[in-house]
């Protein structure tokens, strides 16, 4: 795997790939690697003659109060896996090369990013949606794989795509999760043994939720608070969101109709560590 550094030298790979008709797939991650973004990896490995990883902790996507200088870096780690998995680059580029100090372009999507995640971290994805997009600028894919961790995202870089006619197709990949159920994320080091131990709780809460939508229950309300009965008891947690929306646009009708995907969206405190996770119930 060779590490590049430099946009303009990336440009020129990519280019120079184009050219030997070679399909490229990009898989953006801020590093810190896991089975998770592994198996966005090994999935582009599977569908592109070329795999690139792109590794950039993106400094506009956090808030002021939020965590982006205590972020966990491991770039040595992140080479070896990213190579092992099949990635033949890996395109980590500095941050003052990224947001030299003339920088003057925003990208701002509406609807989508103003409920869950955007109401509680508001430049949030404008911030993923400038990245991605540069991202994208840098390393000129026919496919980009995500991971459904991040579903809301998803959600934002479609609409990004669709709306700025970007020939590059999405893929969304599940949630690789440990053994009880936790969300692997970066952010897991921040918790600690007896956190660890209890942080599955908030993915048990969704599937309480999942349960109750296979029995046949579509009143959204029903299904929010089930999902949030075991997790409001315990006051090491702090629910900033435990709620069904429907999947297509995050809308939240009192009852959801039987033809409808229903996404299970949580962000949840434990201590100090804020957790997100998902589960996606398909109708059938
Ligand atoms: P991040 O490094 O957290 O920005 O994540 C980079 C990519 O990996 C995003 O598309 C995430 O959704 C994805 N990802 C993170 N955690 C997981 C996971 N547990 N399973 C699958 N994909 C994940």
């Amino acid at each position: 795997m060779i590490v590049i550094n430099k946009a303009s030298e990336m440009q020129v790979i990519a280019k120079s790939l184009q050219k030997q008709g070679k399909t490229i797939a990009c898989v953006p991650t801020m590093g810190f690697l896991h089975e998770g973004h592994l198996s966005l990896i090994a999935y582009a490995r599977e569908k592109a003659d070329v795999v690139i990883t792109t590794l950039f902790v993106n400094p506009t996507q956090f808030g002021p109060s939020e965590d982006f200088s205590k972020y966990p870096r491991d770039f040595e780690n992140d080479c070896k896996l990213a190579g092992e998995n099949g990635a033949d680059y890996l395109f980590a580029p500095q941050e003052k090369e990224m947001y030299p100090a003339e920088f003057n372009t925003n990208i701002h999507i509406s609807g989508v990013t103003e409920v869950f995640e955007g109401a509680f971290r508001p430049i949030h994805f404008d911030g993923v949606a400038l990245i991605v997009a540069k991202l994208f600028g840098c390393t000129m894919p026919d496919i980009a794989v995500f991971g459904q961790k991040d579903y809301q995202q998803t959600l934002v870089i479609k609409r990004m795509i669709h709306d700025l006619n970007m020939p590059i197709e999405i893929i969304v990949m599940p949630t690789v999760r440990m053994e009880n159920g936790l969300a692997k994320s970066s952010r897991n080091k921040y918790l600690d043994e007896k956190q660890l131990d209890k942080a599955d709780m908030i993915h048990k809460g969704l599937l309480e939720g999942r349960k109750l939508i296979e029995s046949g229950i579509r009143d959204r309300q029903e299904i929010d608070y089930i999902m949030a009965k075991e997790l409001s008891k315990d006051m090491d947690f702090r629910i900033q969101y435990l709620q069904s929306a429907k999947a297509d646009d995050l809308s939240l009708p009192d009852n959801f109709d039987k033809k409808d995907d229903i996404i299970l969206l949580a962000a949840v405190y434990l201590g100090n560590t804020r957790l997100i996770d998902n589960e996606l119930v398909i109708a059938r």
